[in-house]
């Protein structure tokens, strides 16, 4: 297993912390460590990806699969389905408290994201914005998908 290719940009103990208790969940090893593990992601991880990395810090499978539900649940994680029956769950990052309306605005980072159809690879596409049509037939757009062949595939 590659180790992630982006260290920069995890969240710190202090600043997960701070996300359970906003979420009232309680400060738990196992839910610091997946909020840290998927904040210095640049992709999305499925289940069986946080339980291994998660497990070289001594977590069981059970413990680390319980804590993304329940931080998938709170809203602290979004969870990404592509149809290919893998859950995958990604970092929501937050913007800080803006001033003006002293609310956080959350998530300015909604993105579209990339699938390889060879490897399936998930990327997230984060500086790029999609400009979604009208349509009366469209009830509620839940993930925007690009499909095609990853560079390591071509
Ligand atoms: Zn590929
Ligand atoms: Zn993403």
């Amino acid at each position: 297993m590659p180790a992630p290719k982006k260290t920069s940009g995890a969240v710190s103990v202090e600043s997960a912390r701070e996300q359970l208790k906003a979420a009232a969940l309680r400060c738990t090893p196992s839910r610091i460590a997946i909020l840290r593990l998927l904040s210095q992601s640049d992709q999305p991880l499925s289940h069986s990806d946080v339980a291994e990395r998660l497990r070289e810090s001594g977590f069981d499978p059970s413990t680390a699969y319980r804590a993304l539900i329940e931080l998938a649940d709170t809203g602290l994680l979004i969870r990404l389905d592509i149809g290919d029956q893998i859950r995958r769950y990604e970092f929501k990052h937050v913007t800080p408290k803006t001033a003006a309306t002293g609310k956080r605005a959350h998530d300015d980072r909604e993105h579209p994201h990339f699938v390889c159809l060879d490897c399936g690879h998930v990327t997230c596409l984060t500086d790029v914005t999609v400009q979604l049509p009208k349509s009366r037939a469209v009830g509620k757009v839940t993930e925007i998908l690009l499909r095609g062949h990853c560079v390591n595939c071509l």
